[in-house]
């Protein structure tokens, strides 16, 4: 068995996670507020597979006018 292949730093583009390997397919689409773990997901584009992992956002405390 291989060693599990370690999270890469991903690129994201207009809400999009860009394929690490070849820089142009979009393997997920993702929200502001979205946060995934460890989610593999297959590039269309190279075949490579990716370990997508995006943590949550800090919660923005709402703008309240003074
Ligand atoms: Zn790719």
């Amino acid at each position: 068995m291989k060693s599990q292949t370690e999270p890469v730093k991903l690129i994201i583009k207009n809400g999009w996670v860009i394929c690490p390997v070849c820089g142009k397919g979009k393997i997920l689409k993702i929200n502001p507020d979205t946060s995934v773990h460890h989610l593999p997901r297959p590039c269309k584009r190279c075949g490579q597979e990716t370990i997508v992992n995006i943590e949550a956002p800090e919660p923005a405390s709402k703008e309240t006018s003074a």
